[in-house]
């Protein structure tokens, strides 16, 4: 197997490169970029990428190295050293390297890197002698041991940090660039002390030198130290809580890049920065990014300095060349990927190298902008604009914003890092957040910065709000990944996490643990206190991209609901129709005592008032439904749920009862509640979802039908008579045999006809059914020829193929199934193959029984975009969500018919 492959020119200026961008299994994104980069001519240092198999094949074998993948590394090196002549650790002129993570998926910042590896005692003084600059040579070194020892090593940052402050506070400077080249020598010797007081000669017998532990002077065990920490950091916490938030594979693995150094910190003629070609947050057409003079690595998405924006580089003197340069790389890069690319590059002496490249993350509203400029740019066709915008990003767009009508003073105002809007108390900790949100508080996660430690509070805060960095500091990358609201840079807010408190400057406000705070990540704007939040209003992008997708998709979107206001919703969003309008929820409120009536009174005449009571409140139900959705279909599922939920609780009633007894309550009341109580426990189910509930109701109950039929037949009668269009469908509940759905039919038609005949108007009503029961989608043939549509209730229909009880074995053992990977995801989330099968089989079968039958989906699946794949598949005419999932399923839909 080859494990390694070489990247960039070999010493005669050839492109001596093995892989391309369409290698990322092996190389990871960053290799295989760097790879592709090298390979149309930019300008890229070389190195060499060690596979992510190998990262596998190391972890699996208890991180032991497989045979012979050492050898092959030590040749690689010899060959970068012969490509670059120089050698690592050279005394007079030493090779320097990176050695850097990278996945086939992008992770950012999840797992490590080194920077500066080879310097030892004596090759810092070959690094002085070929730059002249001890300074800057005493500066590598010591970031090298930090790095290494934080990285490699695990030590505590903090520890190397504080020498730092301590090294500037008896210097009496404020900065790190006004420590001199001997106070940074000094450091170096403290650093090397802080190594062998900290790092265990137990763990590493290997480094103890005449019995203490000293930092590794050999460059070849500091380099195979790196890559096996490079290894190790595949299975870090943080980049496994990260893999399983974004759904990546544990077996992946990532690659190691070894690659030469280059330094952004050699002077003001060199500087480090990322960028993006286009703005990742708005999606518009410009320059995005930051970039910091003299600097190295993480320093600018640390954010421990002020960035400056990249469109000033080309105006900085000795940079203005490179600026130039990059800007023209931009252009190269987004026609070469034919997307929205994220870049890291570094300046050394005027000098422009790229260290990395990536299709860059972006928020649902640049998605949107970016696609449509670029198909109208013609870099890109309509179908893939319309491929390249996520939809459960979506939802991102459908997130709150401040009220406008809302009145609240801004505290504080900071980068505009990633859209909507969060209200939470306050916490300065993300154990803190994650906490809040466990006790089912909403939070804001306030930080100087986030790290990737911070990430478990990151995903628990509602939003997130730093003091320092720029709009490419991590906290701002993650929040738009996540689509979380941020605002980043906040330099008013004076933050002391360990008070947990943030003073405002120029005002008088701190704000303390559990203060509530709002914040606006479209605007950067921080209130004080609670503002009101509202949905906001779509975009032109998102009309223009639905738009497209519904000129590709061939299946049907519909939307469950059931009162008019969220029937105009969905219509607003784009439905075609209420796939689903549940009943039961109409009879809740007021209504419920009507229906209690009913159902514990065996009075004929009781009865009857009560049925004439909820007809009249049904009619009005349908009168505004479809009126509403005037000219689309609505098909109303007949009442489903057991009666006895719509009913008190017989163990609150004992509960009541008790109490009543105990405090000598009047005992006429209590000899009725008792009766109730007895009552309400005789009718109690062992197993409700499958007892006397959706058709079988009607079956027991004839009365409820038939007011359910005659209030939809005269609300639309009504209608029509107002010229309206009105297209009522009704639907027959869990119907697992033809004469069950026979019997309602006839009930229905019937009930139908006479009302038609007393309103005089015409009414052509489709009567169809849910398949929700195996044993119907297996006889859908038999079914189909009583049914004008086949709506399938994949919610029931997945607890009755799996045996499954939803409401029981979510929270019981789904979440082992998943860890222990006997199911590969949730099937109340994405559709089953298996009862995707039941559906297929419903669908061939019901169009033998009835060929000009319509058939849909009005389960939660009906919103996922991957079940949605299956059912464009499967060949369903429309699937049925909830209003807010219409944009979504138009999207997916359109996707699925690319
Ligand atoms: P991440 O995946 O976390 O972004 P990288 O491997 O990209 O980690 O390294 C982080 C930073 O280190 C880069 O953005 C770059 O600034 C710096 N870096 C990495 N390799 C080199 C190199 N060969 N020369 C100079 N700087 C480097
Ligand atoms: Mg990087
Ligand atoms: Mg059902």
């Amino acid at each position: 197997v080859k494990r390694v492959y070489a990247f960039g020119k070999d010493a005669e200026g050839n492109n001596v490169t093995e892989g391309n961008t369409n290698m990322k299994a092996i190389l990871g994104g960053k290799g295989a970029n760097l790879a592709e980069m090298a390979n149309i001519g930019l300008p890229v240092p070389p190195g060499f990428t060690i596979s992510c198999q190998t990262c596998m094949e190391y972890a699996n074998a208890d991180n032991t190295w497989p045979e012979g993948a050492l050898d092959t590394i030590h040749e690689y090196r010899l060959d970068l050293e012969k490509r670059i002549g120089k050698k690592i650790g050279d005394a007079e002129d030493p090779l320097l390297v990176s050695v850097r993570s990278g996945a086939p998926m992008s992770m950012p910042g999840m797992m490590d890197t080194v920077l500066n590896l080879g310097l030892n005692d004596q090759s810092i003084h070959g690094l002085i002698k070929q730059t002249e600059n001890p300074r800057f040579a005493w500066d590598s070194y010591r970031r090298f041991i930090q790095m290494f020892s934080n990285v490699v090593m695990g030590l505590d940052g903090d520890l190397f940090e504080n020498a730092i402050t301590a090294m500037k506070n008896a210097r009496g400077v404020a900065s790190d660039t006004d420590l001199t080249a001997e106070d940074l020598q000094q450091l170096v010797v403290e650093f090397k002390q802080i190594f062998s007081e900290n790092v265990s000669g137990v763990e590493y017998p290997s480094l103890v030198v005449d019995g203490v532990v000293a930092f590794p002077q050999d460059p070849m065990v500091q380099l195979k130290l790196a890559i096996e920490a490079v290894f190790g950091s595949w299975n870090n916490p943080r980049a496994t809580l990260y893999r399983k938030k974004n759904k990546i594979s544990d077996d992946l693995g990532t690659a190691v890049n070894v690659q030469c150094m280059v330094f952004g910190n050699k002077g003001n003629t060199s500087a480090t920065g990322v960028a993006f070609t286009r703005n990742p947050a708005n999606g518009e057409k410009e320059f995005y990014g930051d970039y910091l003079v003299n600097a190295q690595g993480e320093d600018v998405v640390a954010g421990i300095r002020n960035t400056s924006p990249i469109a000033d580089l080309k105006h900085v003197e000795g940079l203005e060349e490179a600026g130039q340069q990059l800007e023209e790389i931009f252009v190269v890069l987004e026609n070469h990927f034919r997307d929205m690319c994220d870049i890291e590059f570094t300046i050394e002496q005027g000098k422009l190298y790229m260290l990395q490249t990536r299709v860059g993350k972006r928020t649902a509203a640049a998605a949107l902008h970016i696609a449509i400029e670029m198909e109208k740019e013609g870099l890109i066709t309509k179908e893939e604009a319309v491929m390249r915008v996520e939809p459960e990003q979506l939802d991102q767009l459908l997130h709150p914003q401040f009220d406008k009508n809302a009145e609240y003073d801004v505290l504080a105002r900071g980068l505009n890092a990633s859209p909507g809007a969060a209200v939470g108390e306050a916490v300065f900790s993300a154990a803190d957040a994650v906490a809040a949100a466990e006790a089912g508080r909403k939070c804001v996660l306030v930080r100087w910065e986030t790290t990737p430690d911070d990430l478990a509070g990151m995903i628990a805060a509602e939003g997130i709000l730093t003091s320092h960095g720029g709009k490419t500091s991590h906290a701002a990358v993650i929040a738009r990944g996540m689509g979380a609201p941020c605002v980043c840079g906040v330099e008013a807010l004076k933050i002391d996490a360990e008070k947990k408190q943030a003073a405002v400057t120029g005002t008088d406000v701190v704000i303390k643990e559990g203060d509530m705070i709002s914040l606006d990540g479209t605007t950067g704007i921080v209130v004080l206190g609670a503002v009101d939040l509202v949905l906001p209003e779509l975009t032109g992008d998102l009309d223009t991209i639905l738009e497209w997708a519904d000129e590709f998709r061939t299946l049907g979107v519909r939307a469950n609901a059931d009162n008019p206001e969220d029937a105009q919703l969905s219509r607003d969003f784009g439905a075609q129709g209420i796939g689903l309008c549940r009943t039961e929820h109409m009879f809740l409120g007021d209504r419920k005592q009507i229906i209690q009536t009913f159902i514990l009174n065996e009075d004929e005449d009781i009865r009857q008032k009560a049925v004439d009571q909820l007809f009249e409140a049904q009619t009005g139900d349908f009168y505004g439904m479809f009126k509403a959705m005037d000219g689309l279909p609505v098909i109303v599922r007949l009442l489903d749920p057991p009666l006895h939920e719509f009913l008190e609780s017989p163990r609150a009633l004992d509960v009541e009862i008790a109490r009543l007894e105990a405090t000598g309550g009047d005992k006429g009341v209590i000899a009725e509640k008792r009766a109730l109580m007895e009552q309400i426990d005789a009718m109690a189910e062992a197993n409700p979802m499958l007892g006397l509930r959706g058709c079988r109701l009607g079956i027991v109950y004839p009365i409820l039908p038939v007011m359910q039929v005659r209030a939809i037949a005269t609300a639309a009668a009504k209608l029509k008579k107002e010229g309206l269009d009105p297209k009522p469908e009704i639907m027959i509940p869990l119907v697992s045999v033809v004469p069950e759905l026979a019997k309602l039919r006839e009930v229905a038609e019937q009930t139908i006809a006479e009302v038609a005949a007393e309103q005089g108007v015409e009414l052509n009503i489709e009567i169809g059914t849910m398949i929700e029961l195996p044993r119907a989608a297996v006889t859908a043939d038999e079914i189909a020829t009583k049914a004008d549509f086949f709506s399938f209730g994949t919610n029931d229909l997945t607890q009755t193929t799996f045996g499954f009880s939803r409401d029981d074995v979510e929270a019981e053992f789904i979440p082992q199934y998943l860890k222990e990977r006997l199911l590969p995801y949730n099937p109340f989330a994405t559709v089953d193959p298996g009862v995707a099968k039941l559906v297929k089989m419903g669908v061939e079968l019901g169009h033998q029984g009835n060929p000009n039958l319509t058939c849909g989906v009005c389960g939660e699946h009906g919103g996922d975009p991957d079940s949605i794949h299956t059912f464009h598949n499967i060949g369903l005419d429309y699937v049925s969500c909830s209003p807010y999932r219409v944009p979504l399923a138009r999207l997916a839909a359109g996707q699925a018919a690319i």
